[in-house]
């Protein structure tokens, strides 16, 4: 059983905000920021991958109504709702789960950066992806 898997059954122990029958959240024990939280399915999904589309709509509503409250409460400016798929994308836990991260401001222990690579041929890409 995965260590997410572990704190649904509450064989771990974890510090949960929230919890229904499909989902459960529960702060991120290395707090990137203050209020960092982990929105996982109950039942064990590996990632936004293979999870099935109603169980994964019903975990962004709880994700964004948890950011909302995260964001609010922690009186932060803005946050960050990500998930990672797969070891190549930064996934260490194989349980899928939404990160939320309150963002109070660029001193935050988090660094986002979109860099250009190679150049790429759009045209060939939009006829590999259309
Ligand atoms: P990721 O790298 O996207 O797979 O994120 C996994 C996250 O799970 C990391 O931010 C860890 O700090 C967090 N984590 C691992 N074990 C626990 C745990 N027992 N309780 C709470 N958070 C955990
Ligand atoms: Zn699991």
């Amino acid at each position: 059983m995965c260590i997410f898997c572990k704190i649904i059954q509450k064989e771990i122990p974890s510090s949960c905000i929230y919890e229904d029958d499909q989902v459960m959240a529960f702060l991120d024990l290395s707090q990137v920021t203050k209020g960092h939280t982990l929105v996982v399915p109950k039942k064990h999904y590996d990632n936004v991958l293979d999870c099935d589309p109603e169980t994964l709509a019903h975990l962004i509503q709880v994700t964004q109504m948890l950011a909302k409250r995260i964001t609010e409460r922690c009186q932060a400016k803005g946050v960050n709702i990500l998930t990672n798929c797969n070891e190549a994308a930064g996934q260490s836990v194989m349980h899928l789960h939404f990160h939320i991260i309150p963002r109070y401001d660029e001193n935050d222990a988090i660094v986002i950066q979109f860099n250009e690579s190679e150049k790429q041929d759009l045209d060939a890409l939009k006829n590999l992806l259309q």
